[in-house]
């Protein structure tokens, strides 16, 4: 039986750090504020949606919400969005995407001011990732990889790490993150050859494909750590939802897995709302010099 890596006390540390911050701060400043600008009322934005509302208020956090019909224009959105930029009292904002095929998405992400992409959106921020700026937010999935490896005090340097995914939200931020901590870093994708061999080979693998139970037993080995990126509909459940691990399969033979719900999934927002809240921070330290 592996070890589970559940991901409600990783996002719990990060939310009693942060309260802990913001009980600091807000005495002398204002509460942290996140914008989340969504076009559509698409199920999965509008859950999320729930779960950062909920979080906000537990954590002290302000939220504006600024939502558009479908037929929204670029004029309108590229508006919102410089409106983000400039007001003073925002410090993170979150665009849920895809926007629709109408919008030309990367000039509305390209647009957002990088010091307040908390979800690594922009050129800028992914820049930053891929050249280890300390100032600028990875994709926050890809950070709660990192921040529940951390918690589990599980050791990344020298070892050897496959990212299975290439993806720019997930699979190659967690790429460099994991580069960044000294691991040795394979990156997986639809071509790669002896792909099960590749993952069996690492002392880390990093499922991120978004393919319900692709990763069987022969990807995995009695030492290995799984983390279970993939969210997918279950297509033997339905209504329910499933890793791109073949949990009951793999779960027996290797050292430690996430599970899927209650994993990784878990944490990201979590991670969201701690990057307002550095965003807050560094605000506060510009207006205190
Ligand atoms: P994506 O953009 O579709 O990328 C999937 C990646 O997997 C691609 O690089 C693709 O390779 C690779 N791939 C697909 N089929 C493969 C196969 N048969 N063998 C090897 N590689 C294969 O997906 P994503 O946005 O990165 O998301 C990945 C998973 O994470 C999804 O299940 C998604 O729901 C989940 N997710 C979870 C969170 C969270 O909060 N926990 C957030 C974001 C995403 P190519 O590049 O060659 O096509």
């Amino acid at each position: 039986m592996a070890e589970l890596l559940k991901g409600k006390p990783v996002a719990d540390r990060l939310k009693e750090q942060a309260i802990a911050l913001i009980q600091q701060g807000a005495a002398n400043f204002r509460a942290p504020k996140l914008a989340i600008i969504r076009v559509g009322e698409r199920p999965d934005d509008l859950f999320y949606e729930g779960g950062v509302k909920k979080n906000c208020a537990l954590w002290g956090i302000d939220l504006e919400i600024k939502a558009y019909p479908l037929t929204v224009t670029q004029e309108t959105l590229l508006a919102a969005v410089a409106a983000v930029n400039q007001d003073e009292t925002i410090d993170g904002v979150l665009i849920f995407a895809p926007l629709p095929k109408t919008i030309d998405e990367k000039a509305i992400f390209a647009a957002l001011a990088p010091e307040k992409d908390i979800d690594g959106l922009t050129t800028a921020s992914l820049g930053g990732v891929f050249t280890g700026a300390k100032d600028a937010f990875a994709p926050c999935t890809p950070v709660a990889v990192m921040e529940t490896l951390d918690y589990y005090g599980i050791p990344l340097q020298g070892k050897k790490v496959v990212v299975l995914g290439r993806s720019l939200v997930v699979g190659k931020p967690a790429a460099m993150l994991l580069l960044e901590k000294h691991a040795t870093v394979t990156i997986c994708h639809s071509r790669t050859e002896h792909l099960a061999e590749v993952c069996r080979g690492a002392d880390i693998l990093v499922a991120a494909v978004g393919k319900a139970r692709m990763v069987t037993e022969e990807f995995t080995h009695p030492q290995q750590v799984i983390i279970d990126v993939g969210i997918n509909a279950d297509p033997d459940q339905p209504g329910k939802i499933c890793g791109d691990v073949d949990f009951a399969a793999i779960e027996p033979i290797c050292a430690k897995i996430t599970p899927v719900p209650a994993g990784v999934g878990s944490i990201t927002t979590a991670v969201l709302l701690s990057h307002v809240v550095t965003a807050w921070q560094k605000k506060i330290s510009s207006h205190s010099r």
